[in-house]
């Protein structure tokens, strides 16, 4: 393996390596066309939002992960007044369609088949173990990485410490300088990398500002800036590196 400042890219994938608004849309849409339900687009807007608001509390530990499930569909079912739909047969359409409809963002798949030479590199998402891992395999990034790391299945998520010490405790690197995590959420994937003491960077494709405290050592607006950060080009650049 060639030499580079980081040995191991942790990656985080919703939002990152893929479109997760867009997995998310064509999914919701899914879903409730299987229950012979239309979804305007104001209410994938409004499930967003609650989608969000409950992954965060599940961040904090304040919602257990079957009542994300459930409670987040539930709400915005109340809000809009929509009854009698069958939960278990709309929840299960929609976690297929999850996994199953996927959109690269940069051209992620290339940016790892390149790194793939240079790093080692794992997956460390929040999600449901079924949904992720056929999401994964279907768009070619389950194997292009060392390990995989989901939530459901460590237990807790993101950026919980038994999250990260579990993941850590597996991957081959036992330096954690030489370890970057790399995802769009502050609150969930530079929070808990920081607090592994592990390097951050923080994917912000949309130019959002940044409204808390946290740091990242790094951030980047598109995936390929990931190069110069590892440093993978030093050694073409310099003349005395060339071999
Ligand atoms: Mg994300």
């Amino acid at each position: 393996m060639k030499t580079t400042r980081f040995t191991t890219v942790l990656w985080d994938v919703d939002g990152t390596l893929l479109d997760f608004l867009y997995s998310q849309r064509c999914a919701i849409t899914r879903a409730f066309h299987s229950v012979g339900r239309e979804i305007t687009q104001e209410q994938i807007e409004r499930y967003s939002q609650i989608n969000e608001s409950f992954w965060k509390r599940h961040e904090r530990g304040e919602v257990e992960r079957e009542e994300l499930l459930t409670g987040r569909f539930l709400q915005l079912f109340d809000e809009y007044g929509m009854e009698g739909i069958d939960l278990p047969a709309f929840l299960q359409e929609f976690q297929d369609a999850l996994g199953s409809v996927f959109l690269h963002r940069d051209d992620s798949l290339a940016v790892c088949r390149f790194l793939a030479g240079y790093v080692r590199q794992y997956v460390v998402t929040n999600g449901v173990t079924a949904t992720q891992t056929k999401k994964l395999k279907l768009s070619g990034l389950w194997d292009l990485m060392d390990g995989v790391f989901i939530s459901e299945e460590i237990g807790k998520p993101k950026p919980s410490s038994f999250f990260f010490e579990s993941c850590l405790s597996r991957v081959e690197e036992k330096d954690r300088r030489k370890i970057l995590i790399v995802g769009d959420s502050l609150s969930s994937d530079i929070k808990g990398g920081k607090e592994a003491g592990i390097a951050t960077c923080w994917y912000r494709p949309d130019g959002s500002v940044n409204p808390t405290g946290l740091k990242p050592d790094y951030e980047i607006s598109d995936l390929h800036m990931i190069y110069d950060i590892l440093g993978v080009f030093d050694r073409w650049q310099s003349p005395q590196g060339r071999s």
